[in-house]
């Protein structure tokens, strides 16, 4: 199928985009980034939006910056701007290695980082990457501008903090410091694939002892999010297998999973522990520190 009808718009500027927005959102104005998921959902009648607000020409959203120990990812920042090493040390290590699972490379080209966290599919690895590092996401709209943590800004599936006029203009992920280590594994059917689970681990190992460990989850449930639980279990021990299992199960019970024709509950909590395992097991292989 073909979209609906619509009216398109393409401003020069951030505050163009944010008046036709204010204007056109009451309507279901919709703002254009990558296209990858709007397109599809357009052609297939799920969306159909009157008006579209294409920011791909607006100036000053292009920035993919490390400053003030945040790195700040604009809107038009595509997803494989991550290929390479963006910033020094384990962020950029991690980015790249992320960005991997995310579709196929031309989707990639087109897609951009804050196009997935405003989209907010349940299954989106960007979203577990800012869930995770506790990122901070800045909304603009004509009423000025909004600073919102990443445990506050994802509300369910498709589903999050943004108002409909508000453009989110740029997402700040806090600069790891020098020997964080991170480990990152997901499920899916096949390779491109939406993940059925992933998770997330960072955390440092001080004095043979894991220290500031971060266990996110995605995939699994409605919204990504950080596991207090099973970060606390981790907390001041060794490394080791016993601890990764003890974190896994805890992961494993503690969601809602989400459910499907092809997969139930109990498979989704199964996953969630294996994925859990291998992401803390990567995580503290010898020489995973950047
Ligand atoms: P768009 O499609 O342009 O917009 C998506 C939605 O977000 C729209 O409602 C739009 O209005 C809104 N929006 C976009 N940018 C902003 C903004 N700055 N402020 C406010 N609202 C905004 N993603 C994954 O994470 N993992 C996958 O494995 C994966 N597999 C895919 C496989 C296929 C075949 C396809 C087609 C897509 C896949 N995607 C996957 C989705 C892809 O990553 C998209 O690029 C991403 O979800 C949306 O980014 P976009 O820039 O394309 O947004």
């Amino acid at each position: 199928m073909k979209p609906a009808p619509f009216a398109y718009h393409r401003p020069a500027t951030m505050a163009d985009a944010v008046r036709l927005l204010a204007e056109l959102a009451p309507q279901d104005g919709r703002i254009l980034a990558g296209g990858q998921s709007l397109v599809p959902i357009m052609a297939f009648r799920l969306a159909r939006p009157a008006d579209l607000i294409d920011i791909n020409t607006v100036a000053g959203l292009d920035g993919l910056v490390a400053r003030d120990g945040v790195l700040r990812v604009g809107a038009r920042v595509r997803h494989a701007a991550f290929h390479r090493a963006v910033v020094d040390g384990p962020l950029g290590a991690l980015l790249a290695q992320v960005v991997r699972h995310i579709a196929h490379y031309p989707i990639r080209l087109r897609g951009t980082f804050c196009g997935s966290l405003a989209h907010a599919d349940p299954a989106a690895e960007w979203g577990v990457v800012a869930a995770t590092l506790d990122a901070e996401l800045v909304a603009v709209g004509v009423r000025g501008e909004r600073r919102l943590a990443a445990r506050d800004f994802f509300r369910g599936a498709m589903e999050t903090a943004l108002m409909p006029d508000e453009l989110l203009a740029e997402a700040h992920l806090p600069i790891l410091p020098a020997g964080t280590r991170f480990g990152f594994a997901e499920f899916s059917r096949r390779a491109g694939d939406y993940a059925m689970a992933m998770a997330l681990a960072v955390l440092r190992v001080e004095g043979g002892v894991i220290a500031a460990p971060r266990i996110g989850l995605g995939g699994a449930e409605a919204a990504p999010r950080r596991i207090d639980a099973a970060e606390a279990v981790l907390h001041g021990e060794a490394p080791g297998e016993a601890v990764f299992r003890a974190a896994a199960e805890i992961a494993a019970a503690a969601i809602d999973p989400l459910e499907d024709p092809e997969t139930d509950a109990q498979y989704r909590r199964e996953l969630v522990g294996a994925m859990v395992y291998r992401a803390l097991t990567r995580a503290c292989a010898p020489g995973a520190a950047a």
